[in-house]
């Protein structure tokens, strides 16, 4: 018998048909502008952290990480965990509160696909109630979560960048304070600071919310998230989590990241992207061809063209975005991460020449 024979033999069934996270890496692409991933242009140095101590494991949690993301987010230590990204936060909720083969999570659609493929991993239910057309939470929310130990909410939400504010959220983890677990997902928070759960932590022991340093703090390489919860939700997830979690050099330059003057960087940071990319919404809406430029309250924004040959054509010039087409409710969209101002002045004139280019042809099919 060959390995692989034995491998899918004792393989649990449910991972044989399952396809696993098309992140913007695997997918790879070839181009020299990367606008694909919601990734900072901004590569922020560090330095100085202690390369002769690698011998020895790192703290569980690192202290001067956890200190200073509790003074960030104005949030007590014992209400924060570091995880491997805030990826592995998401898988940590769904092994903590759901029974294999048993329970459901819920997901608000089109969202951030990890939720799915974490609970899939798990052989835990997906629950999906679909975005209205404008993206707005289905009004019956809190009465359609079925059961579910956890419901995901992503705010503001990828890949559509939508916005929910508190008093949309609040009454839906004040129905649900005893059935079920509120999991708010702040991955992009920093672009829309004024939009955080994080004061609801103390009035609602259901409400998660997950943070990252991917985005706003320009981090994505470190693999660096927290999860901010009530005390005894953090000891649970504490229970789950792998023994060393954060690296001694992450923690190192995470804690430096999250320093006075690092908090300030990125906010003058997230100021320049936020301009940036207003300016691209601007642009982009006055082109033929466009359908629709959502309102972002992110470092991305999504775009419905009028069909899907803009994907390929900005490839053949050498950007690379993420196509979201093959999602039902995102027929002919493409997401445009808020890349450098170069970047974005290029983003800008190809989807102008494609656009005149587009008209051109049609006038000319039109005529002949
Ligand atoms: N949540 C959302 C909504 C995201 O878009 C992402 C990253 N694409 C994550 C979580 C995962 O973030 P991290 O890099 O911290 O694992």
């Amino acid at each position: 018998m060959t390995i692989t024979s034995l491998a899918q033999r004792l393989a649990r069934p449910e991972l044989l048909s399952m396809t696993p996270y098309q992140s913007a890496r695997r997918i790879g692409g070839s181009g020299d502008v990367w606008l694909n991933a919601n990734e900072s242009p901004f590569a922020n140095i560090f330095s100085g952290h202690n390369d002769s101590a690698y011998n020895r494991y790192p703290e569980f949690q690192p202290k001067a990480l956890i200190e200073n993301y509790a003074r960030y987010c104005g949030l007590k230590e014992q209400k924060l965990l570091a995880s491997r990204g805030a990826d592995e936060a998401i898988e940590l909720l769904i092994r903590t509160f759901c029974v294999p083969g048993k329970d459901a999570i819920t997901i608000c659609t089109p969202t951030y696909g990890m939720y799915a493929i974490s609970a899939a991993t798990c052989d835990v239910a997906v629950n999906t109630v679909p975005l209205t057309p404008d993206w707005q939470l289905d009004a019956q929310l809190a009465d359609k979560v079925d059961g579910s130990s956890l419901l995901f909410i992503c705010n503001p939400n990828n890949p559509t960048g939508s916005t929910l504010s508190s008093s949309q959220l609040e009454p839906i983890i004040a129905a649900l304070s005893d059935d079920c677990i509120v999991v708010v997902d702040e991955a992009y928070i920093e672009f829309s600071p004024q939009l955080s759960m994080a004061n609801l932590l103390d009035k609602y022991d259901n409400l998660v919310i997950l943070r990252t340093l991917s985005k706003a703090f320009g981090l994505a390489g470190l693999r660096c998230g927290f999860m901010l919860a009530n005390e005894e939700i953090i000891e649970l997830a504490k229970k789950v989590i792998a023994p060393y979690p954060i690296s001694a050099p992450v923690g190192d330059i995470a804690a430096q990241a999250l320093t006075l003057s690092g908090v300030k960087q990125m906010k003058s940071q997230v100021t320049q992207l936020n301009t940036l990319g207003a300016q691209l919404s601007n642009d982009v809406s006055q082109l033929a061809g466009v359908q629709n430029v959502y309102h972002s309250g992110a470092n991305f924004v999504l775009v419905r063209f009028n069909d899907d040959s803009w994907f390929e054509q900005l490839g053949h010039a050498g950007i690379v975005v993420r196509n979201q087409s093959q999602v039902d409710t995102l027929k002919h969209c493409l997401r445009f991460s808020i890349g450098s101002e170069v970047e974005m002045n290029k983003l800008a004139s190809v989807l102008t020449q494609i656009s005149i280019a587009n008209r051109d042809k049609l006038t000319k099919e039109i005529t002949q």
